[in-house]
């Protein structure tokens, strides 16, 4: 049988990868700012994560949701204080597309309505509802086309105006365009949509899918704009690599049983490795870190030659040319042997490390970044 020839692949095979680095078949290292898709948070194979999950894979590794589970319910005490929403409540699920899909179910479950309103450019994963939001009329079929969505701009704030009224049932919003090339909506319009929100009965999802988990330095993105949403969704840097997805519901949505529910979510393993990744940011202060080190690389990158801007905070970085990036993405790889992102706009690099990188791989990033930017004509 032969694999479903969907993705576009690098022409690298990795077989091992170690904190920020990941080495192919052929004993080549590459420096990963890519993250393996923004997945890998506290770095490969730490070893608190590699011992945590292969401890807990000889106690137990899988059971059903039929029965008590004290994995989840310490997840759910250490990520709730972690990140400073120890008033929501956890759902688990698998994947970011499936937490999407449950926070609209939910949102439609708590006011039954069913218009929602998301943003050009968005991305919130490939399930029906999920895609229904996402701004690609490429990968929506017939199928997902029956979903009532309205699409506005980014920080508009009159259209917002215009379109959240009492027969929408959900605004759907990234805390940083991940995929659009990262792209953030300001917190004056976080905090006006969350108004609006309030004022006509509709449910404000936060899709932290990508800028979750501590990526930009604050355990979630929308949290400099002190806004508080009724569903905020997580799914990539909890796991590091290990499927799980989270719901984080705020306290006036009342469960019901058997309203959400999966087979995989919330087993023993991934509740492991996502109690794993929680222990080493913080033991390893790495949402100071991320901070930090994304204000060296963003204040070292801006000058070069043929960047035309940078977007992001801490590390989740969009370098922004005025021409296709795929010849100088090559270079990068080819030449300096580092991973870097794509974006929906094909004149941005997107910047996305594993947390553990260091004052040397920044210096080595920024060096790299102005060997490709002489490469532009002037
Ligand atoms: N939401 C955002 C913001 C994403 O960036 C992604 C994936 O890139 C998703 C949702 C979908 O996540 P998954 O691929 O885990 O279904």
């Amino acid at each position: 049988m032969k694999l479903f020839d969907v993705y576009p692949l690098m022409p690298v095979t990795p077989v091992s990868a170690s904190g920020c680095y990941v080495t192919d078949n052929k004993g080549e290292k590459y420096l990963d700012f890519y993250g393996g898709h923004a997945v890998i948070s506290i770095g490969h194979s730490h070893p608190h994560y590699t011992r945590k999950i292969t401890d807990q894979l000889g106690k137990i590794g899988f059971y059903s949701n039929a029965v008590v589970n004290p994995l989840q319910e310490e997840l759910a005490y250490r990520l709730g204080k972690f990140s400073g929403c120890d008033d929501y409540q956890l759902f688990l699920c698998n994947s970011g597309a499936e937490a999407n899909e449950n926070a609209l179910k939910l949102a439609s479950f708590a006011n039954g309505r069913k218009k929602v309103v998301a943003f050009y450019e968005s991305f919130h994963g490939r399930t029906s509802a999920a895609v229904a939001a996402t701004y690609d009329p490429k990968i929506i079929t017939p199928l997902n086309d029956q979903h009532q969505v309205e699409f506005i701009p980014l920080n508009d704030f009159d259209r917002a105006e215009d379109v959240i009224d009492e027969s929408v049932c959900a605004v759907i919003i990234e805390g940083i365009q991940g995929v659009a090339g990262v792209i953030e909506p300001s917190d004056k319009f976080l905090k006006h949509i969350e108004k609006l929100c309030k004022k006509h009965g509709a449910l404000l999802i936060l899709d932290e899918v990508q800028s979750g988990c501590g990526r930009t330095g604050d355990y979630f993105a929308h949290q400099s704009s002190g806004i508080k949403p009724d569903v905020i969704t997580m799914a990539k840097g909890i796991g590091n690599g290990f499927p799980i997805g989270a719901l984080m519901i705020a306290p006036h949505i009342k469960a019901k049983h058997g309203m959400l529910g999966t087979t995989f979510g919330g087993s023993y393993l991934g509740c492991a490795a996502a109690l794993a990744v929680i222990e080493v940011m913080e033991k390893e202060k790495q949402l100071l870190a991320n901070k930090t080190h994304g204000k060296t690389l963003i204040e070292q990158l801006k000058s070069l030659d043929g960047v035309t801007k940078i977007t992001g905070r801490g590390l989740m970085i969009g370098v922004h040319f005025n021409e296709p990036i795929a010849p100088l993405r090559k270079h990068l790889l080819n030449e300096h042997k580092i991973f870097t992102g794509t974006a929906s706009d094909p004149n941005i690099i997107r910047l996305l490390p594993p947390y553990c990188i260091t004052e040397k791989e920044v210096k080595k990033v920024a060096k790299a970044f102005s060997d490709v930017s002489s490469l532009i004509p002037a």
